[in-house]
């Protein structure tokens, strides 16, 4: 069903080019006197993105504290101790250098350092007393889009990868540099890419899709696909590439900003939880055969996106299939087992067509032997 309204809600302010952070200094100043930085392992030193912010903060006065460690698909629980750490810091704001894990992570953060005590049913319950301690995101992988996006996905106590989605986490500031991405390893930057490249085909065939999130998408697309074919081929990437990589992942945010995500993220949310699959490459798992549904459930919308970006399903295929690891073997009592987490799931409900858990069922039976 075609929506009778466009609507776009967006309100981070968003820099992105060559030595962005130091440039943001007056804005950077403007969140407070003192700051908790979450990171997760070497990597925001490494690319650079640590040392700039650590600089401008000094430039500006600012005193800071580095809450490293956060691993990637980030506990619930590691964030409630970097939010209790930055109460006792007296922070005025939360910072998160590094990938999506570390960007989702701050922004849970910010929330449990504002509500002293939350524990992970009272961040989960959205009836926060306060609101969240103000954002700071520095992105250094191209895939998520969480600089743009109001979601935070952790990792529950139960092993199970759960959003907390909120207008109130929208950052108050995101910077993104493209150098700092051409530190990421060869792996990375395919899982991450492709990662992007499901955010703007889901959205783009979502149900909620608009005319926002239509360009939104179709834009990420035209960014994303020639550089992630170029390395997926065995090409390697230059400073352009890495640049319309990044671009390209902030325009998949914006378009699932307004749509969120369809099955391929939440059915491969479990190949993530149960094997390890890194997030990107889970989804792609399901990426083709949902462009190859979603075409045929709204065939008009499959043909604009062939005219606008020269995708369709057989080129799709191709790119994935260069791409993908091993897939991991499921049985089939498992999957029956699972099943029922797909049963009116809202985002498996956002995917254009039919696709009730008999349809999940077909999509996981490809694991088995
Ligand atoms: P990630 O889980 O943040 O992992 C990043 C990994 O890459 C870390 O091991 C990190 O190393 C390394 N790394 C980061 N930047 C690097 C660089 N510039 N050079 C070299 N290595 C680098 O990866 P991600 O794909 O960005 O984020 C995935 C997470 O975001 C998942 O939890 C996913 O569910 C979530 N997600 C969120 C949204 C949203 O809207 N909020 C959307 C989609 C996905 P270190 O060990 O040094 O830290
Ligand atoms: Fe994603």
């Amino acid at each position: 069903m075609t929506n009778t309204y466009s609507s776009f809600y967006m309100p981070a302010r968003v820099r992105i080019g060559e030595g962005a952070v130091a440039s943001c200094a007056g804005e950077i100043a403007s969140l407070g006197r003192r700051c908790l930085i979450l990171t997760g392992g070497p990597s925001a030193k490494n690319c650079g993105a640590l040392g700039d912010l650590e600089r401008t903060l000094g430039e500006c006065g600012i005193s800071y504290s580095v809450f490293e460690g956060i691993k990637n698909n980030p506990p619930i629980e590691s964030c409630i101790a970097a939010g209790r750490d930055a109460a006792d810091f007296g922070a005025d704001f939360i910072a998160g250098v590094g990938g999506g894990s570390v960007l989702d992570a701050a922004k849970a953060a910010a929330i449990a350092a504002a509500n002293p005590g939350a524990d992970e049913a009272y961040l989960y319950s959205k009836k926060w007393e306060h609101s969240p301690l103000p954002i700071l995101l520095v992105g250094t992988t191209a895939g998520t889009g969480s600089e743009v996006t109001a979601v935070s996905v952790l990792t529950d106590s139960h092993g199970r990868k759960k959003s907390i989605n909120d207008p109130r986490i929208f950052a108050s500031l995101s910077i993104g540099d493209p150098h700092y991405t051409a530190s990421m390893p060869r792996t990375l930057t395919l899982t991450t890419a492709v990662d992007a490249l499901s955010h703007c085909l889901e959205s783009y065939f979502s149900r909620k899709g608009n005319l926002f999130s239509h360009d939104f998408a179709m834009r990420g697309i035209n960014l994303i696909l020639r550089p992630l074919e170029k390395i997926a081929f065995g090409g390697e990437l230059d400073a352009l590439d890495r640049t319309c990589l990044y671009e390209g992942s902030i325009f998949g945010g914006l378009a699932i900003s307004v749509t969120g995500t369809c099955f391929p993220h939440n059915v491969g949310y479990y190949l993530t939880e149960k094997y390890g699959v890194p997030h990107g490459f889970a989804c792609a798992f399901f990426l083709p055969e949902y462009c190859r549904h979603s075409a045929e459930a709204e065939p008009g919308l499959a043909e604009a996106l062939y005219r606008f970006t020269g995708l369709n399903y057989e080129r799709l295929e191709k790119l994935v299939c260069a791409i993908l690891p091993d897939a991991p073997i499921l049985t089939e009592s498992e999957i029956d087992g699972v099943l029922p987490r797909w049963e009116n799931n809202s985002t498996v409900n956002n995917s254009p067509g039919y696709v009730g858990t008999d349809y999940i069922k077909s999509l996981l039976m490809k694991f088995t032997n």
